[in-house]
């Protein structure tokens, strides 16, 4: 028995088949084709297609039968979204998840939904499906789909359905697992809002005519899936409340498993629902962005050498690549603070490392304030996270241990999560 994990991430399409133990066994990667990136549907499919049949290649030369395959499922980029007719044709381009400026969309909003809700705002999701119904050809349109429901679709000749995680943005509520009542005075054609499944729940076998295409079994069973981002959570094995991962990238995004569910649109926080349990996460404007504004990042690695990280900073800043910050702060006027600028680059290096532990610290400390649980361990991915000099400064600021994620990949989250390896599946 084997499970397969489908991932669109920005770069391309990722798969990852792991063993009932959750061991990965192999994987394959395609690059998106033309187009996927303007929001061509058929394009992401055909990104997907490619890395099945390499996958299902790589899987044979290693003497793997592919037919073992029997849970699988995807994610996708988070609130990227696009059209269908009855036959799952797209319906002009869909949209991305980092599209924004849909003011009209933004306004209808703003009428109905409730002050600090998650689809206030002209980059929210639901203002860019709003945006999507004012295309030409929006009277043909049968379904709304993410783009992770849409490769579902594609795989099982079953549209229509969606998960918990991905539909959150769009407005829906994980607690009662409805919409908004207030989306019916919205000019929105309910039926064509997918029916949103618990993330990991099994949703429909594969189409046999598809399982054939790709030599897959047909009774491989496709579960609800999941964003990208909660998907490289899943692939870093945290799986008790207060566990988080920290992700060091340009920016600091961190995600804590918590049995309390926290929100705080101000921060831009908000819980997604894993099984009985919630995962908070946050982003700060901080990280490996506001460092290349001083350093290249062969430099850090040099310099990094010559900090002792048992050592405290004297220096206090608050590290952005430009103005503005969310979380911790909330303040869109907030500047970087990074001075004084000590004359060793090590000492002053050594400070801004030490400011974004602290930042990260103050991360997780107001998710704490705000109901949910103290952090007790840190598993950390991303470019920052491979510099071991700044693990050990965080780990001495947190207070707790900082671990590099022994994997990250988020292929092999949804793996997991068809497997019901993750969080999101015990209760
Ligand atoms: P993203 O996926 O957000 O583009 P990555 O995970 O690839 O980011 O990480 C890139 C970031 O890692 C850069 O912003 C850079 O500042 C940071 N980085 C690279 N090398 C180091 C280092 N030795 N120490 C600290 N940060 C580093």
């Amino acid at each position: 028995m084997l499970g397969l994990g489908i991932d669109i991430g920005t770069s391309g399409v990722r798969t990852a088949v792991i063993d009932p133990s959750g061991t990965l066994v192999s994987d394959a990667r395609a690059p998106h084709r033309p187009g996927a990136a303007t929001g061509d549907a058929d394009a992401w499919w055909g990104g997907v297609s490619d890395c099945l049949r390499a996958q299902v290649k790589a899987l044979r030369q290693i003497g793997l039968d592919p037919h073992d395959i029997v849970h699988a499922s995807i994610d996708g980029t988070s609130g990227t979204m696009v059209l269908v007719d009855e036959d799952i044709r797209p319906i002009g381009l869909g949209l991305l998840y980092n599209s924004s400026g849909f003011h009209e969309g933004a306004e209808q909003i703003a009428r109905l939904a409730p002050e600090g809700h998650i689809t206030r705002g002209s980059s929210s999701a639901l203002a860019r499906y709003l945006t999507l119904l004012t295309s030409d050809q929006a009277d043909r349109a049968r379904y709304l789909l993410h783009q992770a429901d849409f490769i579902l679709a594609r795989l099982t000749r079953a549209p229509g359905h969606s998960d918990d995680n991905n539909a959150l943005k769009l407005g829906f509520d994980p607690e009662t697992l409805s919409w908004p009542a207030w989306f019916e005075r919205l000019a929105i054609p309910l039926e064509q809002l997918p029916k949103v499944h618990r993330c990991g729940e099994a949703v429909a076998p594969i189409a046999g005519e598809v399982a054939q295409d790709f030599g897959l079994s047909p009774d491989l069973i496709m579960h609800a899936g999941t964003t990208d981002s909660i998907a490289a959570f899943l692939a870093s094995g945290a799986t008790t409340q207060g566990e988080g991962v920290t992700s060091l990238g340009t920016t600091l995004a961190i995600k804590l498993l918590s049995d309390i569910r926290v929100d705080s649109v101000a921060h831009g926080l908000y819980s997604h629902r894993l099984g009985s349990s919630w995962l908070v996460g946050g982003a700060s404007n901080t990280g490996g962005g506001a460092l290349l504004r001083h350093f290249d990042p062969d430099q850090m690695s040099t310099l990094s050498e010559a900090i002792d990280a048992s050592e405290i900073s004297p220096y206090d800043y608050h590290p952005l690549p430009a103005v503005g910050e969310r979380f911790p702060i909330n303040d869109p006027n907030l500047a970087p603070r990074d001075t004084p600028r000590p004359a060793s680059d090590a000492a002053f290096l050594h400070g801004l490392l030490e400011s974004i532990a602290r930042i990260e610290g103050q991360c997780y400390g107001l998710i704490k304030d705000l109901g949910g649980p103290p952090v007790s361990r840190v598993l950390t991915a991303g470019g920052g996270a491979e510099n071991d000099v700044w693990t050990a400064i965080r780990a001495r600021v947190l207070g707790v241990p900082v671990e590099t994620s022994p994997r990250a990949e988020a292929a092999i989250g949804a793996a997991m999560l068809a497997m019901g390896l993750t969080a999101a599946t015990q209760s």
